[in-house]
């Protein structure tokens, strides 16, 4: 087995566990930082170790347009190209059918993708998807699925669930006998009886070593993909882990562990770092008020990052003002570690038997606005898409 559950949380579906890999053990509840081109957006390599972070996101079709499956071929994959010791988990591209502009309508056999306007054409199907992530070299592999805004009328998310189904299973056949792990992926829209359908049919196929719940956070209300996730994973296999793809806000996070969630991914600390905006242990913090200018105490006490511990507030404040690189650099930094932190913090209150009461904490402590805010304001900010940093 490569999934071991370590512990279970009274009162909460909370669990702890250990994936195993080619490239290591990964102790869960666990975040992955996205580098979708085989990068983290402003951070080297050297940042990335520091921050304890165990194993990156990277994305199948973004590295199909360039490099090329033919790159990784000739190097033997994207671990030795970008020096990254951890594992790699890849995105089998089935959200950048669904989100990116010049993507063309499906069919059963697979996708057609066009990188822009005038890039090349791309054929994109279950089969060509995991022979790029062999390539690749991913640790954790996707099923190519079908992506759906969760709001779909029923007609249209029974028919992406069912083609999802039929696609898992062409994944599966030409996995082949390489020691890379492949998840199922969960999708049925905002419908219950649809999540429960897939769930209960991929859960029934031999050979999948995780689930992912895939298709949230396009459109349907926090209440909503609480209750889902929480449908979900009661339906699947406690033995394998749980990948909630691109949700979300630190929130989002601990809620998702409360309803038995074992993996994360999102571009939110890299993306809304570039917009200012800093999650801490006070609140979450927008960086580009006026009221930073004056203000020489760490963007966070609390955290051990080189943002918090070199830098007063506004320096950091200053850089971002200026659209200076390095304020972005050092602002997604301090995210990242932030939410690698919390997912550490969630494993050793579950394994205390105490997640129950710390998950009653965060929900207020989580939800807090930096206490230099103007009651009722609320920070600017374009929420970027998944898959967008
Ligand atoms: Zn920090």
């Amino acid at each position: 087995m490569t999934f071991a559950l370590v512990a279970t949380a009274p009162g909460t579906r909370a669990r702890a566990g250990v994936l195993t890999t080619a490239h290591g053990a990964i102790e869960t509840p666990v975040f992955m930082p996205v580098g979708t081109r085989g990068t983290v957006r402003t951070q080297t390599l050297d940042q990335l170790e520091l921050l304890g972070a165990p194993m990156l996101l990277a994305n199948t079709v973004h590295l199909m347009l360039r490099p090329g499956q033919a790159s990784f071929e000739r190097t033997g994959g994207l671990h030795g190209w970008m020096g990254w010791r951890g594992s790699i988990l890849t995105d089998s591209g089935g959200f950048q059918v669904f989100s990116l502009e010049h993507a063309r309508p499906l069919d059963d056999d697979g996708a057609t993708l066009r990188s822009g306007p005038d890039g090349p054409l791309i054929r994109l199907t279950p089969e060509g998807s995991i022979a790029m992530q062999r390539a690749i070299g991913a640790d954790v592999m996707m099923v190519l699925d079908e992506c759906v805004p969760s709001t779909s009328e029923l007609g249209r998310a029974t028919a992406a669930m069912e083609r999802t189904h039929r696609w898992a299973r062409r994944c599966l056949a030409v996995r082949g006998d390489a020691d890379q792990q492949l998840f199922a992926i969960v999708q049925g829209a905002q419908y219950p009886e649809l999540r429960r359908q897939s769930a209960l049919e991929l859960a029934s196929i031999d050979g999948f070593d995780g689930y992912a719940i895939g298709g949230l956070a396009v459109g349907e209300s926090r209440a909503e993909r609480e209750d889902l996730t929480e449908l979900v994973t009661g339906l699947l296999p406690i033995d394998r882990p749980r990948y909630l793809m691109g949700v979300g806000t630190p929130l989002d996070l601990i809620e998702a562990v409360h309803r038995g969630v074992d993996m994360f991914d999102c571009v939110l600390p890299t993306a809304w770092a570039q917009q200012g905006q800093v999650f801490t242990s006070l609140g979450r913090v927008d960086l580009r008020r006026g009221v930073h200018r004056v203000a020489d105490d760490p963007l966070d006490p609390a955290c051990d990052c080189a943002a918090c511990t070199r830098y007063g507030r506004s320096y950091l404040h200053h850089l971002i003002k200026c659209e200076e690189p390095l304020g972005w650099q050092l602002l997604a930094f301090h995210n990242l570690r932030f939410f690698v932190q919390l997912m550490r913090t969630a494993r050793a209150e579950i394994l205390a038997g105490t997640f129950a009461a710390f998950h009653a904490r965060m929900r207020e402590a989580l939800a807090l606005r930096d206490p230099r805010d103007p009651p009722g304001r609320k920070p600017r900010v374009k929420r970027p898409r998944p898959g967008a940093c």
